[in-house]
């Protein structure tokens, strides 16, 4: 494609328009080289262009700033109550250990609430467990795969005058550092 096809769908421009992949490819490429590069030259302009402020070109925040979405996409899937019970359980099984082992005579007090706070979880299990599924059940519709996310990413482009991305087949955009939330919004 043609890049001088490609238009802002914000500011209706084709200058200065830059394929989000390229430029994290070609950021890879120069990296810590303080050479000349046609694309990055550009981007970054001439005082007085009044383009978007970015990290240097030489460093690792610009070359994340454009980057794929990773697999690391778990952040948004909430853990089950009964994993986080268990694991809250292995964590105070310990702590009483590590007590008892000292001075096992306070031990019983903390049984005592350790065992109020069991009652509690099993009487609200229930309520719990129904929210944590509405969650998963939200997650799934509201997100994409990573794979659909990345290759949402390739068909991606930089204004650099405003400083956002933009997919000119949908012609939807969104600011560079929400570029990642964007792809893998379903
Ligand atoms: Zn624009």
């Amino acid at each position: 494609m043609d890049k001088d096809e490609i238009i802002c769908p914000v500011c209706g421009r084709s200058q200065n328009i830059y394929k989000v992949s390229q430029i994290y490819l070609e950021s890879l490429t120069i990296f810590d080289k303080n050479s000349p590069h046609p694309i990055f030259d550009e981007m970054f302009g001439e005082a007085g262009k009044d383009l978007y402020p970015l990290p240097s070109r030489y460093g690792h925040d610009f070359t994340r700033t454009f980057s794929p979405p990773s697999g690391r996409a778990e952040w948004f899937r909430p853990i089950h109550p009964d994993i986080f019970i268990f694991v809250f359980t292995v964590l105070i099984a310990f702590f009483l250990y590590s007590i008892y082992a000292q001075q096992p005579s306070i031990v019983y007090p903390f049984l005592i609430i350790l065992g109020v706070a069991f009652i509690v979880y099993f009487a609200f299990r229930k309520k719990l467990v129904s929210r944590y599924q509405a969650e998963v059940a939200e997650g799934k519709n509201s997100f994409v795969s990573v794979d659909l996310a990345v290759a949402r990413w390739m068909k991606l482009y930089y204004c650099a005058k405003e400083g956002l991305v933009f997919d000119p087949e949908t012609k939807t955009s969104a600011a560079l550092d929400e570029m990642k939330k964007y792809l893998l919004k379903a």
